[in-house]
């Protein structure tokens, strides 16, 4: 049987929209939220809520821009090149502390609603070094969310442990692979589907989705 209501939490790009399709068999009713944190491209909202729009759950944008005020870093602030982390180095995407505020800020929007599950796609294979994107901190938060709100909030990261090939294989195991790789936006440069092909982003996307054709075809054999 279908559990009740989830909120996901959604940017339109490679891994939040394969956790909205993973949601929508999951839940009986599905609600996306997306953040405006100043991004690079206003285009990556337009590709969320053009995808919600498909896929009919309601989209709800909120209104972060206040980030800017926080931490400079290459994803808000348009004049920074965006750069790879060297030698252990945080990347210039950084932003210190924002998966930690866009799960707060989505779980209160869960209790708005009458959700109780909360979906997010963060993922500890490839974490980049974000803290806040680890198992454990998020088993944290959601016990801090519990006490904050009063409530038995489930948080569900159906990406935790996969890496950029295992997540399209979930997408392709929920009959969406193409729709993932045509609808989403995950380049630096604001481009839809395989993207510019030369930011680290889509270059990342790009060698994951080989390796899981490469993987998929050896199976065949
Ligand atoms: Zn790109």
């Amino acid at each position: 049987m279908k559990k009740d209501k989830a909120v996901v939490v959604f940017s339109g790009g490679q891994d939040s929209t394969t956790c909205l399709l993973w949601a929508l068999k999951e839940f009986k009713e599905v609600a996306t939220v997306t953040f405006d944190y100043g991004q690079r491209h206003y285009e990556e909202i337009n590709c969320a809520k053009d995808i919600a729009k498909e896929l009919e759950v309601s989209f709800h944008l909120l209104d972060m821009t206040f980030m800017n005020q926080l931490s400079p870093n290459a994803l808000t602030h348009h004049d920074m090149e965006v750069e790879d982390g060297v030698d252990g180095e945080l990347p210039s995407t950084f932003v210190p502390g924002r998966n930690h505020l866009f799960l707060s800020f989505a779980a209160v929007y869960a209790h708005s609603i009458g959700a109780k599950h909360i979906v997010t796609g963060v993922c500890e294979t490839d974490y980049s070094g974000y803290p806040d994107c680890r198992d454990q901190f998020v088993k944290s938060l959601n016990v801090t969310l519990n006490l904050a709100m009063d409530q038995q909030f489930v948080i569900h990261t159906p990406l935790m442990w996969l890496n950029k090939a295992e997540t399209w294989e979930l997408a392709d195991q929920l009959n969406a692979l193409s729709f993932v790789r045509e609808r989403t936006l995950t380049c630096y440069h604001g481009v839809r589907g395989d993207g510019c092909g030369e930011c680290p982003s889509c270059k990342l996307r790009m060698q994951g989705l080989k390796q899981y054709e490469n993987q998929k075809e050896r199976r065949e054999e």
